[in-house]
């Protein structure tokens, strides 16, 4: 079996990144710009905030964190939004998400510029990608076709299954896939026979949030298995990272899956700094 070594084409993708972006900077300039939002102080999000800024500097991306209390008011967000927006070095503006929950989600993605969403949520963004037209990707999802890419899988007539339909990662893989002229079938959790659709597939990306939850009896012998969970299991009193499925078990059934960790997930940051480097030539 092909391990796919998401860690490794993410390395590849970062280091031709930061090429890229030197040279347009040494041109334009100025750096690409990133600012996150964080508002409260989830421990997980300040985590995600941090490894975001990291990856930014190791690639020349200037990335400011501003940091809102719990009990921000939405017209304090919105105003700190709005400022972003007309901040010419700023060229790309991403909320940490969840919000608090007296704070609208909806309206303060919606009060980002489009053309600086690196992470296609708003509603112009979410239209243009299903359209075929997205200035950006989803960040997540495009990491797993670049990793489809890297390893030269076939996709044009093969049939893909997505696990999971939510707006971040199964929506739009299926988006992703169809482009890619996969036959796609969507799965969730009312799909009433699941491993009636996952045994015809030839390419699987599981997203459903389950720890290990499917196995080598799931998948079509020789089919290509991407896991996006991940979750935290304690194994000896120690923490391990799990992913949705029993990668163990694939050994000498599929063809190539992603491991976790080191699989999907490091591709998502790699795709946001990609997307913020995007949108900035965008802005010139
Ligand atoms: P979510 O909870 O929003 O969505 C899960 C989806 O799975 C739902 O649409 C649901 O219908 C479906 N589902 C749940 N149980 C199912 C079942 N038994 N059979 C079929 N479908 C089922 O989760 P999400 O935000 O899409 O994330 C999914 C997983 O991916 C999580 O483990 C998350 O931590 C991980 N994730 C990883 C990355 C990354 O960078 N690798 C990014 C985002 C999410």
């Amino acid at each position: 079996m092909l391990k796919l070594d998401g860690l490794m084409v993410s390395n590849k993708l970062r280091e031709s990144l930061s090429e890229n972006i030197e040279k347009w900077s040494q041109a334009s300039g100025r750096r690409p710009g990133l600012t996150v939002i964080l508002v409260g102080n989830d421990p997980a999000s300040e985590v995600y905030v941090s490894h975001k800024h990291k990856a930014c500097q190791k690639v020349g991306i200037q990335s400011e964190v501003i940091k809102l209390a719990h009990d921000t008011q939405m017209e304090q967000l919105k105003q700190t939004i709005e400022t972003l927006n007309l901040d010419k070095q700023v060229d790309g503006i991403l909320v940490q998400l969840p919000l608090p929950s007296h704070l609208n989600e909806r309206e303060a993605l919606e009060t980002i510029n489009p053309k600086k969403d690196p992470d296609a949520l708003t509603i112009e963004n979410i239209g243009l990608f299903f359209g075929g037209e997205g200035r950006v990707k989803s960040c997540t999802p495009n990491g797993v076709m670049e990793i489809l890419k890297y390893y030269d899988i076939p996709l044009s007539g093969k049939k893909a299954v997505v696990i999971g339909r939510s707006k971040i990662v199964g929506l739009p893989m299926f988006n992703l896939l169809q482009q890619a002229n996969c036959t796609v079938t969507l799965c969730h959790s009312r799909t009433a026979d699941l491993k009636e659709h996952t045994l015809e597939a030839d390419i699987v990306v599981v997203a459903a949030g389950k720890p290990e939850f499917l196995g080598k009896d799931d998948f079509k012998k020789g089919a290509v298995i991407i896991d996006v969970g991940i979750h935290r299991k304690q194994v000896d009193g120690k923490n391990k990272l799990v992913g949705d499925v029993r990668y163990d078990e694939l050994e000498g059934w599929a063809s190539a899956a992603t491991p976790v960790p080191k699989g999907v997930g490091p591709m998502t940051i790699t795709m946001l700094l990609k997307n913020t480097f995007d949108l900035a030539r965008d802005q010139g």
